[in-house]
Protein backbone atom coordinates (compact mmCIF):
# COMPACT_ATOMS: atom_id res chain seq x y z
CA UNK A 1 0.00 0.00 0.00
CA UNK A 2 1.11 3.44 -0.74
CA UNK A 3 -0.12 6.49 0.83
CA UNK A 4 -1.31 7.80 -2.42
CA UNK A 5 -3.76 4.50 -2.72
CA UNK A 6 -7.36 5.30 -3.37
CA UNK A 7 -8.25 1.65 -4.06
CA UNK A 8 -6.73 -1.18 -2.85
CA UNK A 9 -7.94 -4.85 -4.87
CA UNK A 10 -7.29 -7.57 -3.07
CA UNK A 11 -6.87 -10.74 -4.00
CA UNK A 12 -10.79 -10.73 -5.60
CA UNK A 13 -12.51 -13.80 -6.40
CA UNK A 14 -16.04 -14.43 -7.66
CA UNK A 15 -17.06 -18.00 -8.86
CA UNK A 16 -20.56 -18.07 -10.34
CA UNK A 17 -22.79 -21.65 -9.75
CA UNK A 18 -24.10 -22.84 -12.68
CA UNK A 19 -26.67 -25.74 -12.58
CA UNK A 20 -25.16 -29.03 -14.32
CA UNK A 21 -28.83 -31.17 -14.63
CA UNK A 22 -30.00 -33.44 -12.50
CA UNK A 23 -27.58 -36.24 -12.39
CA UNK A 24 -23.98 -34.13 -12.42
CA UNK A 25 -24.11 -33.30 -8.55
CA UNK A 26 -22.05 -30.32 -7.91
CA UNK A 27 -22.95 -27.53 -9.63
CA UNK A 28 -19.77 -26.37 -11.89
CA UNK A 29 -17.87 -23.06 -10.79
CA UNK A 30 -17.19 -19.79 -13.65
CA UNK A 31 -13.73 -18.53 -11.99
CA UNK A 32 -14.61 -15.16 -13.71
CA UNK A 33 -12.13 -13.20 -11.60
CA UNK A 34 -9.82 -15.19 -9.26
CA UNK A 35 -7.63 -13.97 -7.30
CA UNK A 36 -7.11 -9.91 -8.65
CA UNK A 37 -5.20 -7.39 -6.52
CA UNK A 38 -3.69 -3.67 -7.58
CA UNK A 39 -4.40 -0.33 -5.91
CA UNK A 40 -5.77 2.20 -8.21
CA UNK A 41 -3.69 5.35 -7.24
CA UNK A 42 -5.15 8.99 -6.45
CA UNK A 43 -6.21 11.05 -9.57
CA UNK A 44 -4.50 8.28 -11.86
CA UNK A 45 -6.10 6.53 -15.06
CA UNK A 46 -5.54 2.75 -14.64
CA UNK A 47 -6.63 1.14 -18.07
CA UNK A 48 -7.86 -2.73 -17.98
CA UNK A 49 -7.94 -4.87 -21.02
CA UNK A 50 -8.72 -8.06 -22.05
CA UNK A 51 -10.67 -10.12 -24.06
CA UNK A 52 -14.52 -10.57 -23.31
CA UNK A 53 -15.15 -12.98 -20.72
CA UNK A 54 -11.78 -12.10 -19.35
CA UNK A 55 -13.43 -11.17 -15.99
CA UNK A 56 -12.66 -7.28 -16.40
CA UNK A 57 -16.20 -6.12 -16.25
CA UNK A 58 -16.57 -8.63 -13.15
CA UNK A 59 -14.21 -6.69 -11.31
CA UNK A 60 -15.49 -3.49 -12.04
CA UNK A 61 -18.71 -4.39 -10.60
CA UNK A 62 -16.93 -5.91 -7.58
CA UNK A 63 -15.18 -3.02 -6.83
CA UNK A 64 -18.62 -1.29 -6.37
CA UNK A 65 -20.31 -4.02 -4.57
CA UNK A 66 -23.27 -4.61 -7.81
CA UNK A 67 -22.12 -8.05 -6.85
CA UNK A 68 -21.17 -9.65 -4.22
CA UNK A 69 -17.70 -11.30 -4.30
CA UNK A 70 -16.66 -14.78 -3.02
CA UNK A 71 -13.54 -14.22 -1.70
CA UNK A 72 -10.57 -10.86 -1.09
CA UNK A 73 -11.42 -7.28 -0.02
CA UNK A 74 -11.53 -3.85 -1.71
CA UNK A 75 -10.44 -0.81 0.50
CA UNK A 76 -11.59 2.44 -0.47
CA UNK A 77 -9.14 5.08 1.44
CA UNK A 78 -8.52 2.52 3.82
CA UNK A 79 -12.60 1.91 4.19
CA UNK A 80 -13.38 -2.26 3.47
CA UNK A 81 -16.24 -1.76 1.19
CA UNK A 82 -16.93 -5.61 1.78
CA UNK A 83 -17.78 -5.34 5.39
CA UNK A 84 -19.26 -1.83 5.15
CA UNK A 85 -22.89 -1.24 7.12
CA UNK A 86 -25.94 0.25 4.86
CA UNK A 87 -25.37 3.33 5.68
CA UNK A 88 -21.23 3.56 5.01
CA UNK A 89 -22.04 1.70 1.61
CA UNK A 90 -24.54 4.74 0.94
CA UNK A 91 -21.89 7.04 1.54
CA UNK A 92 -18.66 4.83 -0.50
CA UNK A 93 -21.56 4.58 -3.45
CA UNK A 94 -21.07 8.82 -3.55
CA UNK A 95 -17.63 8.55 -3.61
CA UNK A 96 -17.59 5.89 -6.47
CA UNK A 97 -19.46 6.00 -10.11
CA UNK A 98 -19.40 3.78 -12.99
CA UNK A 99 -20.31 5.17 -16.41
CA UNK A 100 -21.83 1.59 -18.69
CA UNK A 101 -21.50 0.76 -21.86
CA UNK A 102 -24.27 0.93 -23.46
CA UNK A 103 -25.72 4.63 -23.33
CA UNK A 104 -29.04 2.91 -24.68
CA UNK A 105 -30.06 1.00 -22.10
CA UNK A 106 -28.63 2.86 -18.79
CA UNK A 107 -30.23 5.69 -18.83
CA UNK A 108 -34.49 4.98 -18.19
CA UNK A 109 -36.29 6.24 -21.29
CA UNK A 110 -38.99 7.19 -18.92
CA UNK A 111 -36.99 9.81 -17.46
CA UNK A 112 -35.89 13.27 -18.50
CA UNK A 113 -32.11 14.27 -18.19
CA UNK A 114 -32.84 16.41 -15.49
CA UNK A 115 -34.41 13.94 -13.97
CA UNK A 116 -31.68 11.36 -14.74
CA UNK A 117 -29.13 13.40 -14.08
CA UNK A 118 -30.72 14.63 -11.03
CA UNK A 119 -31.84 11.47 -9.16
CA UNK A 120 -28.48 10.91 -7.03
CA UNK A 121 -28.43 14.71 -5.87
CA UNK A 122 -31.82 13.80 -4.33
CA UNK A 123 -30.87 10.48 -3.31
CA UNK A 124 -27.47 11.83 -1.59
CA UNK A 125 -29.40 15.28 -0.68
CA UNK A 126 -26.97 17.60 -2.39
CA UNK A 127 -29.05 20.73 -2.94
CA UNK A 128 -31.23 21.96 -0.52
CA UNK A 129 -34.00 23.35 -3.22
CA UNK A 130 -35.63 22.04 -6.63
CA UNK A 131 -34.05 25.56 -7.74
CA UNK A 132 -30.96 24.83 -6.82
CA UNK A 133 -30.86 20.99 -8.28
CA UNK A 134 -31.58 22.64 -11.75
CA UNK A 135 -29.05 24.40 -11.73
CA UNK A 136 -26.72 22.03 -10.60
CA UNK A 137 -27.62 19.61 -13.53
CA UNK A 138 -27.73 22.40 -15.90
CA UNK A 139 -24.23 23.21 -14.98
CA UNK A 140 -23.14 19.58 -15.10
CA UNK A 141 -24.53 19.36 -18.40
CA UNK A 142 -22.71 22.14 -19.47
CA UNK A 143 -19.48 20.80 -18.47
CA UNK A 144 -20.26 17.55 -20.72
CA UNK A 145 -20.88 19.39 -23.42
CA UNK A 146 -24.92 19.54 -23.86
CA UNK A 147 -27.04 22.54 -23.57
CA UNK A 148 -28.87 22.78 -20.31
CA UNK A 149 -32.11 23.60 -22.24
CA UNK A 150 -32.18 20.03 -23.27
CA UNK A 151 -32.66 18.73 -19.78
CA UNK A 152 -36.55 17.91 -20.40
CA UNK A 153 -35.42 16.12 -23.26
CA UNK A 154 -35.58 11.38 -23.17
CA UNK A 155 -33.02 9.81 -23.61
CA UNK A 156 -34.47 8.56 -27.15
CA UNK A 157 -33.88 12.33 -28.24
CA UNK A 158 -30.18 12.01 -27.89
CA UNK A 159 -27.54 10.60 -30.18
CA UNK A 160 -25.34 7.58 -28.52
CA UNK A 161 -22.60 10.34 -28.30
CA UNK A 162 -24.82 12.66 -26.55
CA UNK A 163 -26.46 9.62 -24.25
CA UNK A 164 -22.90 8.80 -22.93
CA UNK A 165 -22.47 12.24 -22.10
CA UNK A 166 -25.55 12.52 -20.03
CA UNK A 167 -24.07 9.43 -18.30
CA UNK A 168 -21.17 10.93 -17.45
CA UNK A 169 -23.13 13.98 -16.01
CA UNK A 170 -24.80 12.04 -13.99
CA UNK A 171 -22.17 9.97 -12.38
CA UNK A 172 -20.67 12.82 -11.94
CA UNK A 173 -23.33 14.69 -10.37
CA UNK A 174 -22.93 13.24 -6.72
CA UNK A 175 -19.30 14.73 -6.79
CA UNK A 176 -17.31 11.37 -7.02
CA UNK A 177 -13.69 10.49 -6.76
CA UNK A 178 -13.43 6.99 -8.52
CA UNK A 179 -15.11 6.66 -11.87
CA UNK A 180 -15.21 3.08 -13.19
CA UNK A 181 -15.47 3.62 -16.81
CA UNK A 182 -16.78 0.17 -18.36
CA UNK A 183 -16.33 -0.01 -21.99
CA UNK A 184 -17.43 3.27 -22.43
CA UNK A 185 -16.72 3.95 -25.83
CA UNK A 186 -16.80 0.61 -27.65
CA UNK A 187 -20.92 0.97 -28.12
CA UNK A 188 -20.75 4.61 -30.21
CA UNK A 189 -18.89 5.14 -33.73
CA UNK A 190 -15.45 5.28 -34.00
CA UNK A 191 -15.60 9.38 -34.83
CA UNK A 192 -17.19 10.14 -31.58
CA UNK A 193 -15.08 8.12 -29.36
CA UNK A 194 -12.23 10.34 -29.66
CA UNK A 195 -14.38 13.40 -28.12
CA UNK A 196 -15.73 11.03 -25.29
CA UNK A 197 -12.04 10.08 -24.60
CA UNK A 198 -10.96 13.70 -24.55
CA UNK A 199 -14.22 14.73 -22.00
CA UNK A 200 -13.39 12.27 -19.91
CA UNK A 201 -9.41 13.48 -19.64
CA UNK A 202 -11.03 17.39 -19.31
CA UNK A 203 -12.94 16.41 -16.74
CA UNK A 204 -10.73 14.08 -14.74
CA UNK A 205 -8.45 17.06 -14.56
CA UNK A 206 -11.27 19.71 -13.59
CA UNK A 207 -12.44 17.05 -10.47
CA UNK A 208 -9.18 15.31 -9.76
CA UNK A 209 -10.76 12.20 -10.45
CA UNK A 210 -9.40 8.83 -10.59
CA UNK A 211 -10.55 6.05 -13.10
CA UNK A 212 -10.57 2.15 -13.84
CA UNK A 213 -10.74 2.41 -17.19
CA UNK A 214 -12.53 -1.36 -18.41
CA UNK A 215 -12.07 -1.63 -22.37
CA UNK A 216 -11.09 -5.19 -24.59
CA UNK A 217 -8.84 -3.34 -26.72
CA UNK A 218 -5.46 -2.20 -25.90
CA UNK A 219 -5.56 0.99 -28.45
CA UNK A 220 -8.41 2.34 -26.69
CA UNK A 221 -6.44 2.90 -23.30
CA UNK A 222 -3.43 3.55 -24.54
CA UNK A 223 -3.73 7.63 -24.24
CA UNK A 224 -5.96 7.67 -21.58
CA UNK A 225 -4.14 5.61 -19.14
CA UNK A 226 -1.22 6.24 -16.99
CA UNK A 227 -1.20 2.02 -16.24
CA UNK A 228 -1.93 -0.65 -17.89
CA UNK A 229 -3.35 -3.93 -16.61
CA UNK A 230 -3.92 -6.92 -19.23
CA UNK A 231 -6.23 -9.60 -18.09
CA UNK A 232 -6.84 -13.14 -19.12
CA UNK A 233 -9.20 -15.79 -17.90
CA UNK A 234 -9.94 -13.93 -14.32
CA UNK A 235 -6.13 -12.91 -13.83
CA UNK A 236 -3.62 -9.83 -14.04
CA UNK A 237 -1.07 -11.10 -16.37
CA UNK A 238 0.83 -7.77 -16.93
CA UNK A 239 0.44 -4.36 -15.43
CA UNK A 240 2.71 -1.80 -15.78
CA UNK A 241 3.21 1.95 -16.76
CA UNK A 242 1.06 2.93 -19.82
CA UNK A 243 4.69 3.79 -21.92
CA UNK A 244 6.83 0.74 -20.86
CA UNK A 245 3.85 -1.61 -21.18
CA UNK A 246 3.42 -0.47 -24.70
CA UNK A 247 6.91 -0.25 -25.36
CA UNK A 248 8.67 -3.07 -23.70
CA UNK A 249 5.31 -5.54 -23.45
CA UNK A 250 6.71 -8.72 -21.44
CA UNK A 251 4.22 -11.58 -21.08
CA UNK A 252 3.38 -13.14 -24.58
CA UNK A 253 -0.45 -12.30 -24.25
CA UNK A 254 -0.07 -8.49 -24.51
CA UNK A 255 2.73 -8.79 -27.32
CA UNK A 256 0.27 -10.71 -28.98
CA UNK A 257 -2.91 -7.85 -28.56
CA UNK A 258 -0.21 -5.33 -28.92
CA UNK A 259 1.24 -7.22 -32.21
CA UNK A 260 -2.33 -6.63 -33.68
CA UNK A 261 -2.42 -2.94 -33.39
CA UNK A 262 -1.32 -1.25 -36.91
CA UNK A 263 1.45 1.04 -36.25
CA UNK A 264 0.54 4.42 -38.53
CA UNK A 265 4.35 4.57 -39.56
CA UNK A 266 4.80 2.32 -42.38
CA UNK A 267 8.55 2.14 -42.56
CA UNK A 268 8.22 0.25 -38.82
CA UNK A 269 7.34 -3.46 -39.14
CA UNK A 270 6.46 -5.43 -36.46
CA UNK A 271 5.56 -9.31 -36.19
CA UNK A 272 1.87 -10.36 -36.07
CA UNK A 273 1.10 -12.84 -33.17
CA UNK A 274 -2.07 -14.74 -34.38
CA UNK A 275 -3.86 -16.25 -30.82
CA UNK A 276 -4.92 -19.42 -31.70
CA UNK A 277 -8.28 -20.39 -30.77
CA UNK A 278 -10.62 -19.08 -28.23
CA UNK A 279 -9.93 -18.24 -24.17
CA UNK A 280 -10.27 -21.68 -22.45
CA UNK A 281 -13.43 -21.91 -20.68
CA UNK A 282 -13.73 -20.12 -17.36
CA UNK A 283 -15.19 -23.56 -15.44
CA UNK A 284 -11.83 -25.57 -16.06
CA UNK A 285 -9.13 -23.04 -16.40
CA UNK A 286 -5.93 -24.96 -17.93
CA UNK A 287 -3.61 -26.04 -14.92
CA UNK A 288 -0.50 -24.17 -14.70
CA UNK A 289 -0.31 -21.13 -16.61
CA UNK A 290 -3.69 -20.10 -18.14
CA UNK A 291 -2.31 -18.68 -21.28
CA UNK A 292 -0.85 -21.88 -22.16
CA UNK A 293 -3.18 -23.37 -24.69
CA UNK A 294 -2.78 -20.49 -26.76
CA UNK A 295 1.34 -19.36 -26.26
CA UNK A 296 3.81 -19.05 -29.04
CA UNK A 297 6.52 -18.98 -26.00
CA UNK A 298 5.04 -22.21 -23.80
CA UNK A 299 7.80 -24.94 -22.77
CA UNK A 300 7.67 -27.70 -20.34
CA UNK A 301 6.89 -25.94 -16.75
CA UNK A 302 4.50 -24.10 -17.99
CA UNK A 303 1.48 -26.53 -17.91
CA UNK A 304 2.56 -27.79 -14.30
CA UNK A 305 3.29 -24.58 -12.49
CA UNK A 306 1.05 -21.53 -12.10
CA UNK A 307 3.27 -18.61 -12.31
CA UNK A 308 3.11 -15.26 -9.64
CA UNK A 309 2.76 -12.05 -11.01
CA UNK A 310 5.91 -10.79 -10.02
CA UNK A 311 7.54 -7.14 -10.10
CA UNK A 312 10.45 -8.20 -12.49
CA UNK A 313 11.27 -4.73 -13.67
CA UNK A 314 10.34 -1.48 -11.37
CA UNK A 315 6.59 -1.07 -11.95
CA UNK A 316 6.48 -3.82 -13.85
CA UNK A 317 4.79 -7.07 -12.83
CA UNK A 318 4.53 -10.19 -15.18
CA UNK A 319 3.25 -13.55 -14.41
CA UNK A 320 5.29 -15.95 -16.59
CA UNK A 321 7.66 -18.07 -16.05
CA UNK A 322 10.11 -16.37 -18.73
CA UNK A 323 11.33 -13.91 -16.05
FE1 LIG B 1 3.65 -18.58 -22.09
FE2 LIG B 1 4.74 -20.15 -20.29
FE3 LIG B 1 4.85 -17.54 -19.97
FE4 LIG B 1 2.55 -18.83 -19.68
S1 LIG B 1 4.35 -19.05 -18.41
S2 LIG B 1 2.87 -16.94 -20.76
S3 LIG B 1 2.74 -20.39 -21.25
S4 LIG B 1 5.81 -18.72 -21.59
Amino acid sequence: MTNDSLLQVRDLKKYFEIKRGFFWGEPAKVHAVDGVSFDLLRGETLGLVGESGCGKSTTGRLILRLIEATAGDVLFEGTSIFKAGKSEMRALRQRMQIIFQDPYSSLNPRMTVEQIVGEGIVIHKLCKTRHERRERVADLLQKVGISPEQMHRYPHEFSGGQRQRVGIARALAVNPKLIIADEPISALDVSIQAQVINLLEDLQDQFNLTYLFIAHDLRVVEHISDRVAVMYLGKIVELADSQELYAKPMHPYTEALLSAIPIPDPTTKRRRIILEGDPPSPINPPKGCRFHTRCHKRFDRCDKEEPALREVDPRHWVSCHLY
